[in-house]
């Protein structure tokens, strides 16, 4: 069954080992952000810094796995129908539109959303990382500059990530004006359970 996140909120979710989500921009140009936790142990989580490390790019896609902080794997990516992420940029914050934005008075933000959302969990706001940036589009200039320019995700496009541990996910729909072109978009999301691992071990039997 798709499940929809309204524009500028976010929801939490479990995954078991083997569950498949997909994430679905289905007005195009928006921006989904993740984070994952391990589901009996939320002190192991979804790590940029690991991740790079061992796909060797910033560029996530089809095939690679996203690592927790204990370098175990989380999630595969399965299928990329956009082909451009981000795992650079933590998510937007109060502090973001602040700063950044010059925003005053209340912002909605996918750090507040991700808190509200997983604070069930027993997740503290301070646990919150890097969040991989789904269908956000950051290019790097060769002084270094990072840009961030409209997805390039459309109408429909999506993209698909197996679990590869039983996992507690964070996913909103991004808040930012910069990160979606200035329209602020719902995302939907679906899980196919039919490939769980039986024993949760994330492997295959
Ligand atoms: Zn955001």
């Amino acid at each position: 069954m798709r499940a929809r996140i309204e524009p500028q909120s976010g929801t939490a979710l479990t995954l078991k080992a083997g569950d498949v989500l997909r994430v679905i921009d289905p007005l195009g140009e928006q921006v989904s952000d993740l984070v994952a936790f391990a589901a009996d142990d939320p002190a192991e989580w979804l790590s940029s810094g690991r991740t790079l490390d061992y796909n060797n790019t910033i560029y996530l896609t089809t095939g690679h796995v996203l690592y927790s902080n204990r370098s175990r794997p989380m999630l595969t990516i399965l299928e990329d129908r956009v082909g451009r992420h981000d795992f650079l940029y933590t998510p937007c914050s109060p502090e973001t539109f602040s700063i950044i934005y010059k925003t005053t008075g209340h912002h909605p933000s996918c750090f507040g959303n991700l808190v509200s959302a997983l604070t069930p969990f027993g997740i503290d706001p301070d646990r919150i990382p890097t969040t991989f940036n789904i269908f956000m589009n950051v290019s790097i200039a060769g002084d270094g500059e990072l840009s961030i320019d409209p997805p390039r995700s459309r109408p429909g496009d999506y993209i698909e990530l197996r679990a590869e541990l039983d996992l507690i996910v964070g996913l909103t729909a991004c808040s930012a004006e910069m990160s979606n072109n200035y329209r602020f978009k719902p995302i939907e999301f679906e899980v196919d359970r039919s490939g769980a691992y039986p024993d949760g071990s994330g492997r295959r039997a």
